[in-house]
Parts: C-alpha cells; sequence; structure tokens
C-alpha cells in the first residue's frame, strides 16, 4: 500500500467483491442481492461502490433519502433503486429519476399516488414497508385493506415488492422476537397477495438476518455492512474484510514537560516528561470528540498511540512518548485487519456503522482497484 501525504480513506475494491462473494454464497441462487449504500456507502463512495457492484451482478441498490438515488443515476448506477425512506417534497424528483419509493403510511402513499397520476405514470414500481416489530416505519397488518383498495383505484403503481425490517438480527438473545416478527411478516405477505392479483418480491433481511436467519431470505436480502466488512460478531467478522483504511501522517513532534498542559481548555495535563505527536484529522473529519483524553488511539508503527486531551475540529494530539518516529511518517486511524474500525468505536461504546459513515466529505476518498 502506498504512503500517505495526507488524511486519506483507501477503499479496498478488491475486499468489496470478496465480501459480495462471501454474502452472495449464503444465499439460494434465486434470491436476489440488494446492496445498500445509503449515506455514502456507509462513508466510502456510494457512486464507485456503487458501479463495482453493478459490474459484479448486484440485482438491486438502496439509499435511505431521494438526493442519495440521484446521485447513483448521476453516476450512472441503471438497476433499480428503492428509496427507503423518502419524504413527500421529493417525490417528483424520485419518478424523474426513476427511484423506487418505500410507501410506509396512508400520507406517503395518498401523495405518491397524487404526483404519479400527474406525472401520467403507469404501473410506476414501489415497495409497501410494514412494520413487524421495529416501530420505525411501516403500515400494519390492519392497514392491509385499506393499502389494497387505495392501489386497486389506480394504475399508477405496481407493488414491485413487500418487505419488513428486523429489530435485533445480531442479537442471538433476541431470537424469539424476531421469530416472531418473520411470522408476522409471513402472515401480512400471505393476505396482501391474495388481495393483489401478483405476486410481489418479499424481503426483510439486512447483513446480520442473511447470517442469522437463512430461512427468511425470501426473495431478496438487503445488505449494507456486510459488504463493507462487518458481521456484527467476531465469528462472522472472520469471514469478511473491511473495505477502509483511514490513515494520516504527523504534523509535528512535541516535547511536553511535566506540568505542562496539551490541547484546549488544557484538558490534559502531564504529570511527567512525554512527546506527542499532532495529526491533521479532527472532529470535522469524523473523529468525534468522545474519542479524546486517552478514549481512542491511533497506531504508528505497529504501536498504539492514544489520544491526549480534546480533540480539535482539524486535528488531534497523540502520545508518541514510547513510539520511534518522526514528522511525515504514516498513521493508521482504523484498517482492515488490526485496528478495524470496530476496534476503534467499541473505545467509546459505538458500532463500526456509526465511525465509519462519520468520515467526513472533507477527507479525499482513494480507490484500490
Ligand atoms: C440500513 C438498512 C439495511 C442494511 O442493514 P445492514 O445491517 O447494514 O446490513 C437494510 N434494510 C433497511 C431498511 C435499512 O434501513
Amino acid at each position: 500500500m502506498l504512503k500517505t501525504q495526507e488524511t486519506v480513506l483507501e477503499i479496498d475494491l478488491k475486499a468489496l467483491k470478496h465480501n459480495f462473494e462471501h454474502l452472495k454464497s449464503k444465499l439460494q441462487n434465486n434470491t436476489k442481492f440488494l446492496a445498500v449504500v445509503k449515506a455514502f456507502g456507509y462513508g466510502s463512495d456510494s457512486c464507485e461502490i456503487g458501479n463495482y457492484l453493478e459490474a459484479l451482478g448486484v440485482d438491486y441498490f438502496a439509499v435511505a433519502y431521494t438526493q442519495e438515488g440521484i446521485a447513483l443515476r448521476k453516476a450512472g448506477i441503471t438497476k433499480p433503486i428503492l428509496v427507503l425512506h423518502p419524504q413527500a417534497v421529493n417525490l417528483k424528483a424520485l419518478i424523474t429519476h426513476s427511484l423506487e419509493p418505500s410507501l410506509y403510511n396512508a400520507k406517503i402513499l395518498k401523495e405518491f399516488i397524487k404526483i404519479a397520476t400527474a406525472e401520467k405514470q403507469n404501473d410506476y414500481p414501489v415497495h409497501i414497508k410494514f412494520n413487524t416489530g421495529l416501530n420505525r416505519l411501516g403500515f400494519e397488518y390492519n392497514d392491509i385493506d385499506y393499502i389494497v383498495s387505495e392501489i386497486e383505484k389506480t394504475d399508477t403503481l405496481k407493488v414491485t415488492s413487500i418487505f419488513s425490517h428486523i429489530a435485533a438480527s445480531e442479537d442471538l438473545d433476541e431470537k424469539e422476537f424476531t421469530l416472531h416478527q418473520i411470522a408476522n411478516f409471513n402472515t401480512i405477505s400471505k393476505k396482501i397477495i391474495e388481495k393483489l392479483d401478483y405476486k410481489p418480491m418479499l424481503h426483510m433481511c439486512n447483513t446480520s438476518g442473511i447470517l442469522n436467519y437463512p430461512d427468511a431470505h425470501f426473495d431478496m436480502v438487503r445488505s449494507g455492512i456486510g459488504l463493507y466488512g462487518f458481521g456484527n460478531s467476531e465469528k462472522e467478522n472472520k469471514n469478511l474484510t473491511p473495505i477502509a483504511t483511514l490513515k494520516t501522517v504527523i504534523s509535528q513532534i512535541h516535547n511536553i514537560e511535566k506540568g505542562e498542559s496539551v490541547g484546549y481548555n488544557r484538558a490534559f495535563k502531564s504529570n511527567s516528561f512525554l512527546k506527542t505527536a499532532t495529526l491533521p484529522i479532527g472532529h470535522a473529519d469524523g473523529i468525534g470528540r468522545q474519542y479524546g483524553n486517552g478514549k481512542g488511539f491511533v497506531t504508528i508503527h505497529g504501536k498504539q498511540a492514544p489520544i491526549v486531551g480534546n480533540v480539535c475540529m482539524d486535528m488531534i494530539m497523540v502520545n508518541i512518548t514510547n513510539i520511534d518516529c518522526k514528522e511525515g511518517d504514516e498513521v493508521i486511524i482504523f484498517d482492515q485487519n488490526n485496528t478495524t474500525a470496530e476496534h476503534l468505536a467499541e473505545t467509546t461504546n459505538t458500532i463500526s456503522y456509526e465511525l465509519i459513515t462519520s468520515i467526513s466529505q472533507r477527507v479525499k476518498r482513494i480507490l484500490l482497484k
């Protein structure tokens, strides 16, 4: 790998291919694969990831918001794109860019029919979302008659899929609850299919659902975090490779005498001599203040250097007292095997999802092909 001279996020497409193939190997041959590329592809680069996965044969994409889908269309993605959480104000743009909405309540269903009718659409593909226990978005079982009657009044839309989302697919202590969600989903989809005169696709599993509930794969699965290299358990992590490496360089080294302080608000005061390195990465780049004051660390020449004092907007200072290094040397924030984003996230009791999606757009992305 190249030695960096600034803060960069390297994205390893070979690792992405490996993760995709591993997850696909868990599916039946005819189960479709939807790649979740919301939030800039979990903080990587949704357009590059999307194009690469499209070439590998992914069947579907999903994003959270309409603007994210438009960015994928502008990057040349042609596969269907499900917008998981569209707002009424964006529905016209969604249609213009051939994006497919998740319709999760009466309000968004009515709005969509109104706008699709005005746009003279016919059989426009939509996805009906049901709440089976997460209590976040989705219609209820009792809404089925209403949904079907609204849909039958118009030719504007066609239900491409019926789907739901598992609340605790990674947590096997909640297996009973999850099986109950799956049973609920079966009941709901059976009833709605009886009432429509065609059979939409069914889908329910995210990454941990794919790995833990093979009987709930239905017609398609939706994977996000697994593609980026995390399996939400030590066992599953072994089969996946994080795609991203966040690295930076040492800008300056300081000798700190006993009694001196480091950083804003003098949050760190030394009680002995130490050496610090100042790095060009801060909370505006995605390393939150919770990583400061000894919680988080970076790796320099294979050795851990804890963050000293408060995280600044554009910089952190780390303790290099026992590390042989100099200005210009490379620093690893997280990588693909020794210190992954999940390891670093654990130092502040958060999860890989939060850390990787926080890496701000200011950080240069470098693709390794
Ligand atoms: C984000 C999201 C996913 C992907 O979940 P992972 O745990 O990252 O695989 C799947 N489905 C829905 C509805 C989501 O919001």
